[in-house]
Order: C-alpha cells, then structure tokens, then sequence
C-alpha cells in the first residue's frame, strides 16, 4: 500500500471558507459483530436484544436530534442491519443522511481472503440496493482494520472514502494506485471509550465502569475545540445502541450545540467530504 504523505503545514480549505469540517458518523452495528460470527448470539438472547436496541429504539432518537439541529451525518451500517430492519434504516436516507458500507455481519476483514471480502462487498451492494435503492460510496472497517487488497476491492465497487484509518486529522489519499481518500477517525471520539458497559461478555473486562457523562461530554467538545481551532476534519465514531439511550442522548445534544454555537463550522457527510477534497485539489497537498 502507497499512502501519500500530507505537508505537516497544511491548513485545510474548506466550503464557503469555514474554519473547520465536522462529519458527524455513526456505526449502526446492532447485534452484528464477533458474537454473531461465532454463532454464539443465537445462546445469548439478551445480548441480542442489547445490539437490537440500536437499530430499533435508539436510532430514531437520534435521527430526531439531528433533524431538529438541521444536521446530517453518516451511518455505517452492515447490511445483514438493512436486512432485519428495513424501516429503519429508510428513515436515514429519508432524512437526507449517508448510508455507507461496514461489512455485512461486521466481519474482521483483516482475517478475510480477498474473495470473501468481495462476497461480503456483493451482498452489501445488493442489500443497499434493494431496501434502500442507494449505492454507497463510503466505507468503514468494521473490527478495527483490514489486508492490503482491502482499498482494490473496495474500489472495484465504486467505494471513494474509507473512514478506518488513524494517521492524520484531515482527509488523505490512502492509496494512491485506489485513489481512495481517507477520513481518519480517532477513538477518543468513539463512544465505547466512555460508555460502553455491559456483562456476559463483560465489557471492558476487569473494568466494570463507566465515565462520567459530564467528563465524557467535556472530552468530546474539547476534542471538538482543538479540531476547530486548527481548521481540521472531525468525525465520529458513535454507536446508536451506546449513545443513543434516553440519558446519554443530551451528550450528542451537548456536543453538537457546542459545535454550532462555535459557528463557521462545515458540517457534512463522508462522500461531500471526500469529494471536496479531490476537487478543492488538496488531494494531492
Ligand atoms: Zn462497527
């Protein structure tokens, strides 16, 4: 894989020349993931209905935040979610949000031989296209990362972005012989860092605690401040089924206030992102 290195002095350039790019972004992982993979969910109702809750009860919450704010954001969604949950997953689209890809089981893709990355890609695009009529262009890692003809296959289904990787705070070609561009998300703004509690399978393990959510919301808009200031590209990686509850909602509230009190700010999905930075031309900055 070929990264083009980004000029450490390069300031961003953004729309309407705003100061600063939010891609607000959630992973709509529902019950998907390893414990599905190994069979083991289907022993395990309740931690079924744990990842169920997303997609269900908790994305309409947050659904409902983003359109009284007038935001849009991005969803990644595995597909076996779209399958199981059509409703809901229409009620993204239908708020003028972006649907994009993250496996279709949340499979680890960096475990997967190049033709079962393609397979699970196929059945993703087929899903997508029969209950939502959209073609995504944008991709998440599901399990943290993939193998070097992950980008390849990704582009052979029309992917342009990935938001999977770490190494920067602004958008970067990944690959250059791809030409895939990368919206780097961090964990410090990934939900599960903070929130995630939960018991068989114990989450964190030997950690049996959450953050507090004043401390929680405090990091996320100092996050948000240090983006801001520095005229980079923030995104997300919030789970519907972790902060999407009747508590912690007033986070994603607080956040995204703080962030439109802060004004000239370019709130937008991974595809407006990505193409902004090829056509701005600082994909090659
Ligand atoms: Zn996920």
């Amino acid at each position: 894989m070929q990264a083009t290195e980004p000029r450490i002095d390069a300031t961003p350039r953004w729309p309407d020349g705003k100061r600063s790019c939010v891609a607000l972004a959630f992973d709509l992982d529902g019950p998907t993931g390893s414990a599905m993979l190994d069979g083991s969910i289907w022993r395990n109702p309740a931690y079924f209905t744990l990842g169920a809750y997303g997609p269900w009860r908790a994305l309409g919450r947050i659904l409902d935040v983003l359109a009284e704010r007038g935001v849009r954001a991005t969803f990644f969604v595995p597909a076996w979610v779209m399958e199981n949950w059509p409703s809901q997953c229409r009620e993204i689209v239908r708020g003028g949000h972006e649907v994009a890809y993250h496996g279709y089981r949340h499979e680890a893709f960096w475990t997967l031989t190049p033709e079962r990355q393609r397979e699970i890609m196929e059945i993703s695009t087929q899903l997508f296209e029969r209950h939502l009529g959209v073609r995504p262009v944008g991709f998440r890692t599901p399990s943290g990362d993939w193998s070097a003809e992950t980008p390849g296959i990704l582009a052979e289904f029309g992917v342009r972005y990935s938001s999977s990787m770490r190494g920067d705070d602004r958008p970067y070609v990944l690959d250059a012989k791809s030409g895939l561009i990368e919206i780097p998300a961090r964990w410090e703004l990934d939900d599960y860092a903070s929130l995630a509690y939960q018991r068989r399978p114990d989450f964190p393990a030997g950690l049996d605690r959450i953050a507090s959510y004043e401390t929680t919301l405090d990091n996320w808009r100092r996050e948000f401040d240090g983006s801001h200031d520095e005229g980079l590209c923030m995104t997300t990686l919030f789970h519907p089924k972790v902060s999407g509850k009747p508590g912690r909602i007033a986070l994603i509230e607080g956040l995204i206030d703080h962030m439109l009190a802060a004004g000239d700010v370019w709130f937008a999905t991974g595809s407006e992102v990505a193409d902004w930075w090829m056509s701005s031309g600082q994909a090659s900055a």
